[in-house]
């Protein structure tokens, strides 16, 4: 299947949220079938990333959006299981501190987005301040309203410094989600994770489908689509997203750097090397 083509919002449409089956498996009856597909585009993330690193003239920003337990942290381990801690790194978009609030809600995004050579995940992003910001009231609407073409703006700066974007939405389902909840209940070692916001945010359900599928619509651009990734199936959602990244990095004509020495000169120092004994 041609992930990408399947789960892309095509830019200037509006996607359906209601309308998208989270439950959604491809051909795959259950993860055992699928298994072999992951560790390939596994593989080839592996192979890839080693080449972003080598070659680092350009970045990869994979921006991760999704209501509560929607799993951006089981992406983020599962796309690190085939990259190199060195060139990698996560940013968490938090609360904002006092100083990231003095500045323009594209500061903090600006400060952490990745260099030549290096894949940085935002684990939540700058769309934050038109879902939870727009969904809360925190900024008046002749604010958020505006902020669409400001990150349209922002993402054109980062693709002409050759950094490509990659923005997943996780669609999972209200009953996915509370089986998510029951699930950090019933486990000791997730009760850290248990925050009371999980539940009130979930009663504004509605209001987030709302703000997301306006941020999708407006936001998903050539340069920098958005794709909804069917996520009540965590291997599902593993396997698309693996695929779109590996398939991505694929046209990014990465390549091995040329040796940076007379290869041959450093042939004879080697020699030279092997016959002298300390
Ligand atoms: P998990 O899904 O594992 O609970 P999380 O991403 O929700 O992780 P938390 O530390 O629980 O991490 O929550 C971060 C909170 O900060 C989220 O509720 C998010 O909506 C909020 N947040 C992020 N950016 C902003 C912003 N610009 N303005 C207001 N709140 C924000
Ligand atoms: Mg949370």
């Amino acid at each position: 299947m041609n992930y990408r083509k399947r789960f892309i919002v095509e830019p200037g449409a509006k996607p359906r949220l209601a309308k998208i089956d989270p439950s959604y498996r491809g051909k795959h009856e259950s993860e055992e079938t699928a298994l072999p597909e992951i560790a390939k585009e596994v593989a080839r993330i592996d192979r890839l990333q080693y080449l972003l690193y080598a070659d680092a003239s350009q970045s990869l920003l994979i921006v991760l959006q999704a209501l509560d337990a929607g799993g951006k942290d089981g992406v983020i381990r599962h796309l690190f299981t085939g990259m190199n801690p060195q060139g990698t790194r996560v940013f968490g978009f938090k609360q904002p501190t006092p100083a990231e609030l003095a500045h323009d809600f594209l500061w903090r995004a600006h400060a952490h987005a990745p260099g030549h050579g290096e894949v940085v995940i935002f684990n939540r992003s700058h769309y934050e301040d038109v879902l939870v910001v727009r969904v809360h009231k925190l900024v008046p609407r002749s604010v958020w309203s505006k902020r669409y073409e400001l990150i349209n703006d922002f993402e054109r700066i980062l693709t002409a410094n050759r950094t490509r974007i990659l923005k997943f939405h996780l669609h999972i389902s209200p009953q996915e989600q509370l089986a998510r909840f029951k699930q950090r209940l019933d486990d000791p070692a997730r009760h850290w994770k248990i925050s009371e916001s999980d539940y009130s945010e979930r009663e504004l359900w509605p209001k987030y489908l709302e703000a997301y599928e306006e941020a999708l619509a407006l936001t998903s651009t050539e340069r920098a689509p958005w794709y909804v990734i069917p996520s009540n199936h965590k291997w599902f959602r593993n396997l698309a997203i693996s695929n779109i990244v590996a398939d991505t990095m694929e046209e990014m004509g990465l390549k091995l750097p040329p040796a940076h020495v007379d290869l041959k000169q450093i042939c004879r120092r080697y020699h030279a090397a092997e016959h002298k004994s300390f």
